[in-house]
Parts: C-alpha cells; sequence; structure tokens
C-alpha cells in the first residue's frame, strides 16, 4: 500500500469519525423523554422477571431511597448522563411526578453485564408504593421510556367473628384481625350499634375482602356482610344494589342507615346533655343548654349529620367558628367550636358523612368539644333522645332480587363459626 493511500484512507477515517461524533451529538440533542402509563402484570410464560423485566442478563442491585437522596443522583451514580437526568426532569408532570422519590422508598438497578464490556443501566425501577411502581428505560437508543406499572393485586374473601370482652378493638386484636376491620365495622354498623355501649357478650360475623400484593396483605376492602350481635339483637347489614347505589339492609330489607347519624363524629364521652337548666361553664349562672356536646381531640372531623344544604359557615362570639345546616323543611342541625371548616360553604350542598369541619374550643368553650344542636321545626330538640327515620328500604320492584341475594349471604354469614349466634 502506498503512502499516500494510507493518508488518504486516515482522512477518511478522521472524517468519519467526526460525523459519527456530529451524528451522535445530534441524536441525544433530540432524544426524547416518553411517559406511558400501563397496567400490567408478570407473563404467564416460565421467563424469570422482576418488575415485568426479564432478568436473565442483568446484574440487579436493590436499594432504598436515602436522606438527602435524589433521583439525578442515583441515576448518575449509575453511568445516566447529566443529560439525560435534566431531559427526564423537564418531562412535563402533569400525570406523574417522575423525578419526585421518597426517602424509604425501594428502588432497583438493572445493569447489564452482558452486551457490554462496561457495565451500563438498563432499567431503573422506583416502587411508588406498595401497588405501583415506576419503571424508567434506557435502552433505546434516542428515547428514555417511563412507564408506570400497577402490581397485580389479589384479591381473598376471609370471613372473621369475635365475642366482646371489653371493646371492639379487643377483640380484633385477640382474634389477630387487621385492626382496619373495627373502622370498616364501625362504618357499616354506625347506625345500629352503639359502638359506646358494647355489653360483653356481644359478637360479632363478617366477611370482607383482603387485598395482597406478592403474597402480603396491602389492607382490606369494605364489608361485604356482617351480623352484630348487640344487647340480645340480631343486626344485619346485608349489602343490596338499587338505583345504582349499593347500602346495607336488614332481612326485612329496612335500610341498616337512619336519616340522621346518631352523632356526626367520632366522640370520647358526652361532655354535656340536653337540658333547660344547668351552670353555664363559662358564664357561671344557669344556662339552658339544649344541645349535647361531645368530648373529642382537637382536629377530629365533624360529618353532616344527613343530607343538606349549608346555610350558614361563620365565626360568632359564642359559637366560635359554627356551620348550620337545614336538612329539609322539618331539620336543621348546628355545629359549634370547629378548630376550622371543612370545604363546603355557604350554598353547597352536602351528604350525609362529609366532613364540614373539625373539632376545637373556638368561642365560649372551656375545652375541646363538638356543640351539637337538632331543630325540628325550629324548636332545639334533645339530639340524643332523637330516633331518626331510616333512609330508603328495599323498594318493592326489587324485592325478589333481594330475597335470593339475602339467603346466600345469611348461610354464608352463618357458616362462619364459632356458632354463637344460635345458641340464644
Ligand atoms: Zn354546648
Amino acid at each position: 500500500m502506498s503512502s499516500k493511500l494510507r493518508d488518504l484512507i486516515f482522512v477518511l477515517i478522521c472524517i468519519l469519525t467526526v460525523i459519527a461524533v456530529i451524528f451522535h451529538n445530534i441524536r441525544t440533542a433530540t432524544e426524547e423523554v416518553l411517559y406511558i402509563e400501563i397496567e400490567t402484570t408478570e407473563p404467564e410464560i416460565e421467563i424469570e422477571t422482576k418488575y415485568g423485566i426479564p432478568i436473565e442478563s442483568y446484574r440487579i442491585e436493590f436499594g432504598t431511597v436515602s436522606r438527602g437522596e435524589t433521583l439525578g443522583g442515583i441515576l448518575q451514580r449509575h453511568g445516566i448522563t447529566a443529560y439525560q437526568v435534566d431531559k427526564i426532569s423537564r418531562m412535563p408532570s402533569d400525570t406523574l411526578n417522575v423525578t419526585r422519590i421518597n426517602i424509604g422508598r425501594p428502588y432497583a438497578v438493572f445493569t447489564d453485564t452482558i452486551t457490554d464490556s462496561i457495565p451500563r443501566m438498563d432499567y431503573f425501577v422506583y416502587e411508588n408504593g406498595t401497588v405501583f411502581y415506576t419503571v424508567y428505560d434506557f435502552t433505546n437508543y434516542d428515547t428514555i421510556i417511563i412507564e408506570r406499572h400497577r402490581k397485580h393485586v389479589d384479591t381473598i374473601t376471609r370471613s372473621a367473628s369475635g365475642i366482646i370482652e371489653s371493646s371492639l378493638w379487643n377483640a380484633i386484636v385477640k382474634e389477630e384481625l387487621p385492626w382496619a376491620l373495627a373502622i370498616a365495622m364501625s362504618q357499616v354498623f354506625a347506625w345500629t350499634v352503639d359502638f359506646y355501649a358494647l355489653k360483653k357478650g356481644d359478637a360479632f360475623k363478617v366477611i370482607y375482602d383482603e387485598y395482597y400484593v406478592e403474597d402480603n396483605s396491602i389492607g382490606i376492602g369494605d364489608i361485604k356482610a356482617g351480623l352484630f350481635f348487640h344487647h340480645g339483637k340480631e343486626l344485619w347489614a346485608i349489602p343490596f344494589e338499587q338505583n345504582g347505589e349499593t347500602g346495607y339492609f336488614d332481612t326485612l330489607g329496612n335500610n341498616t342507615r337512619k336519616t340522621f347519624m346518631k352523632a356526626p363524629l367520632q366522640y370520647t364521652r358526652v361532655s354535656s346533655r340536653y337540658s333547660h337548666a344547668r351552670m353555664h361553664p363559662v358564664h357561671r349562672r344557669p344556662r339552658a343548654h339544649l344541645a349535647v356536646d361531645f368530648a373529642a381531640p382537637t382536629g377530629t372531623p365533624v360529618y353532616a349529620a344527613s343530607d343538606g344544604v349549608i346555610v350558614t359557615r361563620a365565626y360568632g362570639v359564642g359559637p366560635g367558628y359554627y356551620i348550620k345546616i337545614r336538612h329539609n323543611s322539618v331539620y336543621s342541625t348546628v355545629y359549634m367550636h370547629f378548630s376550622r371548616f371543612g370545604k363546603y360553604h355557604v350554598g353547597n350542598h352536602v351528604n350525609q358523612g362529609d366532613i364540614i369541619g373539625y373539632v376545637g374550643s373556638t368561642g365560649w368553650s372551656t375545652g375541646p368539644h363538638l356543640h351539637y344542636e337538632i331543630h325540628e321545626n325550629g324548636q332545639k330538640i334533645d339530639p340524643l333522645k332523637f330516633e331518626p327515620p331510616p333512609a330508603d328500604p328495599v323498594d318493592s320492584v326489587n324485592m325478589k332480587r333481594f330475597n335470593s341475594e339475602k339467603r346466600e349471604w345469611i348461610d354464608k354469614i352463618i357458616a362462619i363459626s364459632p356458632d354463637f349466634f344460635e345458641k340464644k
């Protein structure tokens, strides 16, 4: 080969290198970040995967986000360039904030150990929560793909029972049931069972769903059906759907819900009853108290006792922050001494159970409590003696369907051991 030809080849190689570098830079400059949201499960076929990624050719390093660590910091430590990190941070975050990571959350780094001599991160996986995780895919030449995945959630229907010795909470603990079951039960039976007056020997049977991800329980769903044996009475909660809404009914098809809640909050005790003459704690002279006071910690949510429209949301010297709800032409309710209001304003419609405010001690008050009044045709009546009418029962046109569904639920509930309900 002549020296001229060798020079020519050398020049050609130089030119090609320059072109390649320029071309690469152009490609890098147009690098895109794609965001895709998908719900997938691990494939059924026999490829071993983790987070849906075949693990065969990867070294996987697991970690948890430590204090002060950023997504960019972790990525750059594993060979991702500052330029790529910047691209990710510029992604529109209207669907998902892909740069935010939280301390203590697990992550995994998939490093390609086969195709490259220098180990290179192909995938970064961040676990957003127990169900969701985000995959940052760096395997494409010019595009970073960010995918949000949902892990497969298994639902197992469970049944449980317990006998009250002292409290519902203790019964739940004794039977080693999930603590969330106590809350779910207090919601389903809120209108029929007085949880502040449970007696030794009261008992329950319930059917509920428990959710699992990779064999770990992540929580429970609503109570599907249940029975509470309370003060010698069988109180059923049988689910039934009509007019697009699912409610709980007794065996006769009566709604277990009342039009008014027994109490518009979870309280610790009744601190002052309805009375026409009592010593006022602030004014130190006899004064009627045509209301009931529920002592509860500051910040306890206060619910609308029934559906209605907010007619007053104000501050008064005596009542502090207070709300009045008009439920219909007969009934209104008043709630006083809030520490702060909920999100509803005058004129807003509220549904029973919506949070209208939080317990506080504003106005004439000697400690955090809710002062609660029920007005019937303009007269303040005793909320603790008020017997509210039940919500809508099963429609007569739906009775046949209700009775057949009811039979199945009752059979399932009765089958739960022990059979303490049949002993009476
Ligand atoms: Zn009061």
